[in-house]
């Protein structure tokens, strides 16, 4: 078996959502409904596929990127997850957003479909769960996945549902440490690779994301075509997203 990646274009659509329920996940993530006709014909096909939130300003829009944590074509709901930081647009706008307030979103502009790894290995901060919560809900039963996740407080893990073979680990640190890569690291050197062709995901603050990056394809040599690897966010810049090829 081998992996096969296919990246899938959409046509781009501005639409826009009402809120339906704002409510507290953890207690630095909060979980926001939208609904609204405009949803008709929203697709979202990868679970780490993004959409742009826009927020008014006085100069214009500041946009954001979110994860569509999940969308019922039925009922036609969008779910996202909220990662609460200090201060930002979208988290401003998050802490205070009531039932019946508008947004408006853009995309997913593309997808990236992977299919056939033999096992997976998923690696993230916060702001990553939402796309590891959907991961480890749509892998094929009995996949082998290790997840390793980054939060602030024990108050912040989440039980994930999955039908896949998975071994959680959780690594603790202070906001102060959240461009610290070393708890994670130790963490995914203590993470063996099984046999097979496998698929690494990894979405940190961009610091953290660089490091891990250069680990898993220097130390444990692994091949840059399985490896997906983003920055999050940038410590110190708004809205910021990078991209290691
Ligand atoms: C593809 C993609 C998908 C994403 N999906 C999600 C998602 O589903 N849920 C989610 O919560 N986030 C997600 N993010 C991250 C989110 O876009 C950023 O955290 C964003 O910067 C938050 O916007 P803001 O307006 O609150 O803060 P900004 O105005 O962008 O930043 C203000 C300040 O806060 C800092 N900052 C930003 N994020 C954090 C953080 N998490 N912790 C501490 N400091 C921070 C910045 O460095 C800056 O100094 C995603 C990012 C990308 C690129």
């Amino acid at each position: 078996m081998s992996i096969f990646i296919n990246r899938i274009r959409h046509d781009i659509k501005k639409r826009t959502l009402t809120v339906r329920e704002n409510q507290m996940l953890t207690p630095n993530m909060r979980r926001v409904v939208l609904s609204g006709g405009d949803l008709a014909n929203f697709v979202s096909i990868s679970p780490d596929d993004h959409i742009k939130l826009f927020f008014k300003t006085e100069n214009g829009f500041e946009l954001r990127d979110y994860t569509p944590r999940a969308f019922n074509k039925e009922t036609q709901e969008l779910v996202i997850d909220f990662a609460l930081h200090e201060n930002g647009i979208a988290t401003d706008w998050v802490r205070n957003a009531k039932s019946g307030d508008t947004i408006e979103i853009g995309g997913p502009r593309g997808s990236l479909i992977i299919e056939g790894a033999e096992w997976w290995v998923l690696i993230g901060d916060e702001t990553a769960i939402p796309a590891i919560a959907r991961r480890l809900e749509e892998l094929p039963k009995g996949t082998n996945v290790t997840a390793i996740i980054a939060v602030t407080n024990p108050d912040e893990r989440q039980e994930f549902k999955t039908n896949a073979n998975l071994k959680l680990k959780w690594t603790i640190r202070p906001e102060s440490e959240k461009t610290n890569p070393d708890e994670l690291l130790f963490a995914l050197e203590n993470t063996n690779f099984p046999e097979g062709e496998g698929y690494v995901w990894v979405a940190c603050e961009a610091h953290v994301t660089r490091k891990i990056r250069e680990y898993l394809l220097t130390t444990r040599n692994h091949p840059p075509k399985n490896l997906k690897a983003s920055g999050y966010w940038v410590k110190g810049q708004m809205g910021a997203h990078e991209k290691f090829e």
